[in-house]
């Protein structure tokens, strides 16, 4: 089968215009042309991210980004606080780890969002936190936190807030400097619709002593040295010059949408599927209050394998939903709706779910679902 729909949150399909970007000549970066595009990329992606802040493009996958947060701000024995809510939010704490923290997790369950109380009254009961860790957007459950919310708590303290903004960001309004977000990273693959391969990593205020007098050894990972060669409007290492100019073709089509409309496009695709689901009698695993606008979390049905719906999909309509992780493994299925999507690739999504359903045994009244899809679609 040749024609593919590829509906997993990341990567994502890439539009024509990204990939034509990223099919002009190689540059020299450290040229004047690398410099006036490193220049014209910053300028938007602020407006993405929500800050007046530098952002650094570094060519890692959003693992390296998230790394490069942990190395800058974490040196061994230092005290850190882990706000989970599911895979993601564990690596976070698994990296901090990994440089030394003493890491305290807060493990809301897979399926459930950061709750805001239970934050406060850690944060209370010990000052001594470097850094908070929190995930925007959880892409294992389809859950979205409230980051604002976080920001708030975490701003009455010396501590630093770093968030995991690698499925949300471009997808999912976040206001860095507003909300209080001192360290926010991101990567091309989800929602910023550009192959792996980039992390986005932005640096408030708030960071850059805790950074400057960290005594964890960094080098690749360095955003002092970032920060030096982004003065000459450089990178501290050879970048992925092709992903750079489909990121600033990526971001002319995010401007161009309007911010506001990217991210009314995505709650409303999520809403589609959600009622679509629930039409077709299946169960979200994420209340509607924090369900994530970019990727949905689907129960499969009783006594069927989720992982069995995604084969048929997959292997009979050349649809991919993702699977669940972790605990979540052959219990769910994930549909992503982030980036370069729009209402007729949720019509696709839901139609052919209908169909992988009546082929494993779980029979439904087929259009039930692409109805309620198309309602929401309409603004009914
Ligand atoms: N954090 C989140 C929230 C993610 O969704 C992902 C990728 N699924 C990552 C981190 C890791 O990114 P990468 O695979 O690019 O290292």
């Amino acid at each position: 089968q040749d024609k593919h729909y590829l509906m997993i949150p990341g990567p994502t399909p890439v539009p024509p215009a990204v990939v034509a970007a990223m099919s002009r000549p190689m540059i020299g970066h450290r040229s004047e042309d690398f410099a006036a595009l490193h220049r014209r990329i910053e300028e938007k992606i602020r407006r993405v991210f929500g800050t007046v802040h530098e952002v650094f493009i570094l060519t890692h996958s959003g693992t390296g980004g998230l790394e490069t947060a942990i190395a800058n701000v974490v040196s061994p024995g230092d005290k850190v606080l882990a706000l989970i809510t599911g895979n993601f939010g564990e690596r976070f704490a698994k990296i901090a780890r990994a440089y030394g923290a003493e890491v305290d997790e807060i493990n809301f369950g897979w399926g459930k969002n950061v709750d805001l109380t239970v934050v406060a009254e850690k944060l209370a009961g010990d000052p001594g936190y470097k850094a908070v860790l929190a995930t925007q957007n959880e892409t294992s459950t389809g859950v979205l936190n409230d980051i604002a919310g976080i920001g708030a708590l975490v701003a009455k303290t010396p501590a630093l807030l770093l968030v995991d903004g690698v499925s949300g960001v471009g997808g999912i309004e976040i206001k860095m400097d507003e909300w209080h977000v001192d360290i926010l990273v991101t990567a091309s693959q989800k929602a910023m619709m550009l192959p792996p391969g980039l992390a986005m990593v932005a640096v408030g205020p708030k960071a850059w002593p805790v950074i400057e007098g960290n005594s964890a050894p960094r080098f690749y990972f360095s955003l002092p040295a970032a920060r030096k060669s982004f003065e000459k409007w450089n990178t501290a290492y050879t970048p992925n010059v092709s992903l750079f100019q489909g990121l600033d073709a990526a971001l002319d089509m995010m401007l161009a949408e309007g911010l506001e409309n990217v991210y009314a496009r995505h709650i409303l695709l999520a809403r589609a599927v959600r009622e679509a689901v629930l039409a077709l009698g299946l169960r979200p695993l994420a209340e509607a209050g924090y369900a994530s606008p970019t990727v949905t979390s689907v129960y499969s049905p009783e006594g069927i394998g989720a992982d069995d719906i995604r084969k048929v999909l997959k292997e009979e309509l050349g649809v991919t939903f993702a699977g669940g992780q972790g605990i979540l493994k052959g219990k769910i299925f994930r549909i992503a709706h982030m980036g370069f999507a729009d209402k007729m690739d949720v019509i696709l999504a839901v139609a052919a779910l209908e169909m992988a359903l009546t082929r494993v045994g779980y029979p439904v009244e087929l259009g039930k679902g692409v109805k309620a899809a198309q309602e929401v679609l309409l603004g009914r």
